[in-house]
Formats: structure tokens, sequence, C-alpha cells
């Protein structure tokens, strides 16, 4: 059961054996409709609810953000009055726990002041937040203790339950069973499944930070890091660094990562962020599981936030929604004219660098383009700049707006999302089930999920939903648009059918989940992996 093979699909397994039922114990940063700053927050806002739907018994740890903004969000979770006292950064630090029970799932909310801030989850608008390390610590030793000690629907999860832990800031979970549980005898039981949503983030601090963390000395070695001496900052600086997601690396029973081609993509050099051997070396414990979507949520035959719904039987609510964002946007009412639309955070990693050199080019065929998005503050000038200079063509909305990012994705034709790497990406699947054709690079998660479009196939009648370039440069990405805005405006069949296979494609979270239930179910089968 290595990287490159798929989980087996329980479907076929389930026939032999009866099915478990397990308790799963999410942790994560962010839980949409909570919160949720891009993909972790939608995975963890709907595959719990999944594998709930399956019959298991889920809870969801994260914090409870109260930002002045969105504090609506947690009206419905209540204290459950349990409060304990974390032993870590030179004091005891006091949380509480706050409960809501919705949709089969029991979401937790880990309160504490250092939660009740200004911002996203990470930081404000001067950057991350300095003390990111220990809001995550204290959030990793709540949720090591809310198993036991929390009585939902009356009784506990208790040790025998499964934590699936999400990307760095939940990493120290697995570290914390081998080092300050299993030596007094609790959760021998318990296994612990490691997700990378995304590699990029590690958790890195000086190693000095070390200490603040309350673990044993001794277990120094599973969070050391070393930086190599291009990255170290000055002659006498040894690179010594604490890196908490390669703890978890280390200690986890399992590691999945968001989709197929990621998983083996983190075993390269180039995909690695540098923990591409130590995830070699686990290669028999690591699977790629492609994310579903919240499909009730993105559907385009009852989506509270466009304006007009379609199916794949009628397109005309596509068209009209085309023009209300045409409307809303300022620009021309033009049916014929490929309208392409990009979402996403202005990062590096969502390579819009290269949408930036491609625009002037881009600019000159018979297209509209709008993005929608925040990050890099030059991008953002960038993008206001651009709106000034191509009044007739172009849209850039600086911000995070969920009920523009849903009219973009049924207005437009097209969706842009030229990524440098993606561990899944959620926005060419939206795209899809909206018939919004994605132009991808071919990488990661993308290049599992969008098929090229070929029109010769199928005797004539073509196959694919999209199209995925490669390699990542301007002009194999201005190759792939115009091939797409040729199809638009000169094959009225092909790019319908284009529609047609896109929106039919199965984008529920069951598959997924089942896939999950797999390597949980592989997980116990084994010892723990650190005892
Ligand atoms: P990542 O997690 O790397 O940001 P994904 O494609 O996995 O990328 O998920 C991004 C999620 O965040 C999608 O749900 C997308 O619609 C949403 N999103 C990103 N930027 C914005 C924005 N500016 N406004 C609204 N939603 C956004």
């Amino acid at each position: 059961n290595g990287s490159e093979e798929e989980a087996e699909s329980p479907k076929t397994s389930e026939k032999n054996q009866t099915r478990e039922i397990y308790s799963i114990v999410f942790v994560t940063a962010e839980a949409a409709p909570y919160s949720k700053t891009g993909g972790l927050g939608d995975v963890c806002g709907s595959l719990p609810i999944a594998l709930a739907a399956h019959g298991h018994r889920v809870m969801v740890i994260s914090p409870r953000y109260l930002n002045g903004v969105s504090d609506e969000n947690f009206a419905h979770a209540f204290d459950t009055g349990k409060r304990i006292k974390v032993p870590c950064f030179g004091g005891e630090h006091e949380v509480g726990f706050f409960h809501e029970f919705r949709a089969g799932v029991d979401w937790v909310f880990v309160d504490h002041i250092s939660y009740h801030r200004p911002g996203n989850p990470y930081g404000d608008a001067h950057g991350a937040f300095r003390d990111n390390q220990f809001r995550f610590t204290i959030l990793c030793y709540a949720a090591c203790e809310a198993p036991l000690i929390l009585e939902l629907g009356g009784y506990t999860y208790g040790q025998k339950c499964l934590f699936l832990v999400n990307d760095w800031h939940a990493g120290l979970v697995s570290v914390l069973l081998g080092a300050k549980y299993r030596p007094h005898g609790v959760y021998r039981d318990a296994r612990c499944i490691l997700v990378i949503h995304n590699l990029a983030h590690q958790g890195v601090e000086p190693a000095t930070t070390y200490q603040n963390l309350g673990l044993p000395p001794e277990w120094y070695g599973a969070l050391e890091w070393v930086f190599p001496t291009w990255a170290r900052t000055h002659a006498l600086d040894k690179g010594e660094a604490v890196n908490i997601l390669k703890g978890a690396i280390v200690t986890a029973d399992r590691i999945a990562t968001v989709s197929q081609g990621y998983s083996w993509e983190v075993t390269t050099a180039e995909g690695g962020h540098g923990l591409n051997e130590l995830l070699s070396s686990r290669k028999a414990v690591l699977n790629g599981i492609t994310n579903g979507i919240d499909v009730n949520d993105w559907n385009p035959a009852n989506d509270k936030y466009i304006p007009f719904h379609y199916t794949v039987d009628d397109f005309s609510g596509k068209a009209q929604c085309k023009a209300a964002l045409q409307k809303e946007l300022g620009l021309a009412i033009r049916p014929e004219c490929p309208l392409i639309g990009f979402i996403g955070r202005l990062d590096y990693q969502k390579g819009v660098d290269l949408i930036t050199m491609a625009v002037p080019e881009l600019m000159q065929e018979d297209v509209q383009l709008v993005m929608l998005g925040s990050g890099d503050r030059g991008t953002e000038e960038w993008m206001r700049s651009a709106e000034s200079m191509y009044k007739e063509k172009f849209r850039g909305w600086v911000g995070f707006n969920v009920p523009i990012s849903h009219r973009i994705t049924a207005g437009c034709d097209i969706l842009l999302m030229p990524s440098r790497f993606e561990p899944c990406g959620l926005n060419q699947l939206y795209a899809m089930r909206y018939a919004t054709i994605p132009v991808v690079h071919g990488t990661g998660g993308l290049r599992d999920t969008v098929v090229n479009f070929d029109p010769f196939a199928n005797e004539g009648r073509g196959s694919g939903t999209g199209w995925a370039f490669s390699p990542l440069t301007k002009e194999s990405m201005l190759w792939a648009l115009r091939l797409a805005i040729l199809t638009f405006k000169e094959h009225k069949s092909s790019w319908e059918g284009l529609m047609k296979r896109a929106m039919s494609r199965d984008f529920t979270w069951d598959n997924a989940a089942a896939q999950y239930e797999q390597i949980i179910k592989w997980a116990f089968a084994d010892p723990p992996y650190v005892r």
C-alpha cells in the first residue's frame, strides 16, 4: 500500500468483512464555516461530515477564533464548562472547550485569549502572528485531552481513537502521544494519521524554542531541524531549528496527502521542501487521497450566492449568471466574449506572477479577465493598476469574499489556475461543477483532476474536462488559454461537451471518505509506530 497506489476502496473490501466504526478526532487550525482561509478549512469542514455519515463518531477540534468580524460563526457553540491547564511556554495556560453538535459531528472549539484578536487564524495586516507556535501548541495539548475529558452526547471518545492531524499546526499531537501519553500507559490503543495539505508550511522556529513546548529533552531529535547553509542568516548561524511538521512525519502512524500526484511530488527534491528524504523513508505508509468538495455548498442548481441557477440539462442559467457578473463588474455584457476568472491567494505558489507577465499579451485577445484574491501587496497593487490600464477587459477584486467567489465560479467560462505546485486545489473542482472550464498547470492535484481536452476521442465526440499545460511558462499558459478561447468561440459543440463532462464528474466526499476509512483500518492493523 505505497504512495503510488490508491487506497483500496472499502466498497470492494467491505463485501468480505464487517465494517469497523471508529472514533475519529480531527485536529485543525481551520474548519469551515467557522474559520477558513483556504482549502484546509473546506476539507476540515466537510470530510468529517462525510465520515460521520458513514457511521463513525467524529469530533473536529479547532480554535475558537473571535476576531470581531465573524464571531457569529461560533454563536451556536456553547461552553462545556471543562477547563484544563496546559503546561508549556514557562507556565500553565488555562483553556476552555466550547461545543456544537451539527451535521452529525462534534465541533469542539478550544478557547484561549490568544485566539481572540482581529485578523485571520494566522495573522493580520502586519503579517503572521509572532506567537503562532504558542497558539498551536496549546491547541495540540487541548486536542490530546479532549477525547479523555469531554463527555459529548453523554460519553467520552476515549483512548481508542484515531487522531487525524492536519498540517503543522496540529502536528505536535503526534509527538505528544509518544512523548507524554504512552509512557504513562495512555493512548496505547490510539493511532495518529498526519494529513499534509501544504508542505510549504512546516512550523519552523529557532531551536531555543524547544524548551517552550513542554516536551522531555530526549525528544528533541524528533523535532530537530538544520537549515541548509544558504538559508542561514549570518556566518555564526548554525541553522539549528525545530520543525513541528517534521516531528509529525517521524512519529505519525500513517501519512496522507490531499491528492495522489502530490503524494509522489513530496518525495522528490523539487516538491519535498526539504522533507522529501524523510517522506520517502515513510513511503510504505504514505497515501494520496484526492479531496472531494461540499456539493451542497457548491451547487449551481440552488447556490444562494448566485442570481440564476442551472443544471447539466439546461445551461441557460449559466449564461444569465455570466451576464449578471459582467454587469456587476462593469464589463460589456457580451455572451460571445470568453470571460476568464482567477480566484485564490496572491502568492508565489499560485503562479500569479505568470499571470501578471502574460496579461499584456492576453489583453490583445478578445477576452475579459477577472481576478479575486488577496495576499502579496505588490500583486494587489498590480491588480489595481491593470484595472485602470485595461478598463474594457480587466477587473481585479482585492479581498477575501466567499459570495463573489461563487459568482465568479458560476459566471466565468474559463478558470485559470497556473499554480507552481498544488497539493489538491479546490477551485478547479468547484469550476468543473459549475461548467466553468479549468486551464491549469499540470501539477499535483491539478494534474490528477483536470483531464486534458481531446476533440478527436470517442469517435469525434471528444473527451476531457479542461487543459493542463506544462511546463510552467508564460508561453505554455498562453498557448493553453488560446486553445480554450478558440474552442469557446469557434467550436460550440465541443465547448458544450466540455461543460457537460466537467459538470458530470463525481466530486462528492463519499469516495474520499471511503479511502480514509481504508487507511484508518491500516493504521489500527499495525502497532503504534512510536510506542
Ligand atoms: P489553498 O488552500 O492553497 O489556498 P485551495 O484551492 O485548496 O487553495 O482552496 C482555496 C479555497 O479558498 C477555495 O475554497 C477558494 O474558493 C477560497 N478562496 C481563496 N481565495 C479567496 C478569496 N479571495 N475570496 C474567497 N474565497 C477564496
